[in-house]
């Protein structure tokens, strides 16, 4: 079997759309599988919309996924240029041979493709077939996901428009042809263009490549298609809201596909090995939130102090829990403690904004609760004067201090522990108490009660 090459085509549009990603990476996870060649073309006819900008877009987004390929646009390869705005000559090339092989005619300024054999009908023939029913023979396609699909193409169809530039059929057919596709791996949405590009393919008396059409992702709710306005669209968003791009990663190469078994998460390189066409379901994925941000989660607690700490400073910073001059090891320590218990970065500040907010909010349900059993102030007016004579303010000289107090009340430890946490923190719950108020120290700590009694 020849070595395979795949590509990924995208249209930029200035966002990167989970749909658009999922392609991306599917191919790229092919490539990878097969040791084959990966190969990104930029389909930018359109000449309105594809910026610079729109560019950085799409290129930031593979690269924060993880994709790197082996030829395009900035890497280069012997199959370029890799832009289509940069091909017009080889379109030209291979339009003459449609014209001179008797495929194209002119029409309202247009150039069409004609089609021809038993198979087709011809535009001219079209409305004479209607009257007479007669049926175009369909086109097969041996789809690597779908199977056996039918489809017949009855009506010839623009390939260079009005405005003389060639269209998406003509240009992405010459160019899978002239950049050795083997393999074309997109969306199901595009099924509808195989049968228009097998004829193509045909007329210039190449074998097509093999298609793999992929299911479309839904959205949450509802039977729609996903779009760019839909929450979780865009791979853009995910960045900023701080998920790891391990898990969006190892989510979105679920979103139609699946191992057969149960396991979810995956480190790429087992991914890598399991894929292949088997896995790739007929069915519709529907985008998940919640599976997604799950997997996060266990990403986030498997990272060392030093990442987490790197990529939670500026969320903390954005939410404005910590300063740009938040003190390095405080930050650290504080973290140390959260990430067990980390759900998502995005939502870290409610998790342990305290630690860097002296005005932090109080959890009136939870200070409720509380008084309930006995004055927190009392409670800690009682042990103020022994936490103020703590040499070493580390949990375990916290522990003994406030057990030898404990006991001379005839009292259990536990029974100052909701009060000094709720004046420390505002919280009912958190971090393992003592180590939580050694990390945030000794003059904080007091600094904290003093005020709670007032
Ligand atoms: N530019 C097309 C798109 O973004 C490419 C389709 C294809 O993969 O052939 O949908």
């Amino acid at each position: 079997m020849s070595k395979v090459r795949v590509r990924f085509a995208p249209s930029p549009t200035g966002f990167f759309h989970i749909g658009s990603a999922r392609t991306a990476l599917f191919n790229w996870l092919y490539a990878r599988h097969t040791g084959g060649t990966f190969v990104l073309r930029i389909e930018d006819t359109d000449k309105n919309r594809n910026t610079p900008e729109a560019l950085r877009v799409l290129l930031e987004g593979m690269k924060w996924m993880g994709m790197d390929w082996d030829e395009g646009p900035d890497v280069g390869g012997d199959y370029g240029p890799y832009f289509q705005s940069q091909r017009q000559p080889i379109y030209d090339e291979y339009l003459k041979k449609l014209t001179d092989a008797g495929r194209t005619y002119k029409k309202d300024g247009a150039i069409w493709f004609k089609l021809e054999g038993e198979r087709y009908m011809t535009y001219d023939n079209y409305l004479k077939a209607e009257v007479e029913k007669v049926k175009a023979v369909p086109i097969v396609i041996e789809d690597e996901v779908r199977g056996r699909v039918e489809r017949a193409e009855e009506m010839d169809f623009i390939i260079v428009r009005k405005d003389g530039n060639p269209g998406f059929h003509l240009v992405n057919v010459i160019d899978d042809i002239t950049m050795g596709i083997t393999h074309v791996i997109r969306g199901e949405d595009h099924l509808s263009n195989t049968s228009k590009h097998v004829e193509l393919f045909d007329a210039l008396g190449v074998t097509p490549p093999k298609f793999a059409h992929i299911p479309l992702i839904l959205k949450e709710e509802g039977s729609g298609k996903m779009s760019k306005r839909d929450k979780g669209a865009l791979i853009e968003e995910y960045e900023s809201r701080g998920f790891l791009a391990v898990a969006v990663r190892n989510y979105i190469s679920l979103l139609g596909w699946n191992p057969k078994d149960e396991r979810e998460k995956m480190n790429i390189d087992e991914i890598i090995e399991r894929f292949d066409f088997p896995g790739i379901n007929k069915g519709n994925a529907r985008f998940d939130e919640k599976k997604l941000s799950a997997l996060n989660a266990e990403y986030l607690r498997e990272l060392n102090i030093e990442s987490f700490t790197f990529l939670a400073r500026p969320l903390l910073n954005d939410a404005g829990a910590v300063s740009e001059d938040v003190d390095e090891d405080y930050l650290q320590a504080v973290l140390t403690l959260c990430q067990p218990k980390a759900r998502s970065l995005e939502t870290l500040s409610e998790l342990c904004g305290y630690f860097f907010i002296d005005d932090f909010v109080m959890d009136e349900k939870a200070g409720s609760k509380i008084a309930k059993k006995s004055d927190p102030k009392e409670l800690l007016s009682e042990i103020l004067p022994v936490l103020e004579n703590i040499k070493s303010f580390d949990a375990d000289s916290l522990k003994s201090a406030l057990e030898t107090h404990a006991k001379s009340k005839d009292q259990k430890i536990f029974a100052y522990f909701p009060a000094l946490r709720f004046a420390t923190s505002g919280q009912g719950g958190g971090p393992d108490l003592l180590p939580m108020l050694a990390v945030m120290g000794h003059e904080r700590v007091l600094a904290r009660i003093n005020r709670f009694i007032g």
